[in-house]
């Protein structure tokens, strides 16, 4: 089972933000913002190259109260899903990244 899987399943703990039926959200264990969340759905996707567009459409609004929530919505954030080896993915369950807290940077390669 995979490491997003066991944490879904409560086999590896987790900080637990905000969770539903289909998706949970948890804070990144090595937070390269000072907001930084991962978002999965609960069911096991490979990545954004597998989903759905359903599953994504619940995502979306999973992920639209969890920034609500947690107050960061009127002063942004970033959302990215890493891909595959040149997106740099290295856990194989398909996640969000939510980045805010702060002006962040961009930059890449
Ligand atoms: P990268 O590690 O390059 O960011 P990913 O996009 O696959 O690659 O992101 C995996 C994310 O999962 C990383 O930000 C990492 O810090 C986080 N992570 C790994 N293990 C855990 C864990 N047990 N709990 C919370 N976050 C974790």
């Amino acid at each position: 089972m995979c490491l997003f899987c066991k944490i879904v399943n409560k086999e590896i703990p987790a900080n637990v933000v905000l969770e539903n039926e289909n998706f949970l959200a948890f804070h990144d264990i090595n937070p390269k913002a000072p907001v930084h969340i991962l978002a999965i759905p609960k069911l096991h996707v490979d990545s954004f190259n597998e989903v759905t567009g359903e599953t994504m459409a619940g995502m979306t609004e999973f992920i639209q109260g969890l920034v609500k929530e947690i107050k960061i919505d009127a002063s942004g954030y970033r959302v990215i899903c890493n891909v595959g080896e040149d997106g740099g993915q290295e856990v194989k369950h398909l996640h969000c990244h939510i980045l805010g807290g702060a002006k962040l940077k961009w930059e890449h390669f």
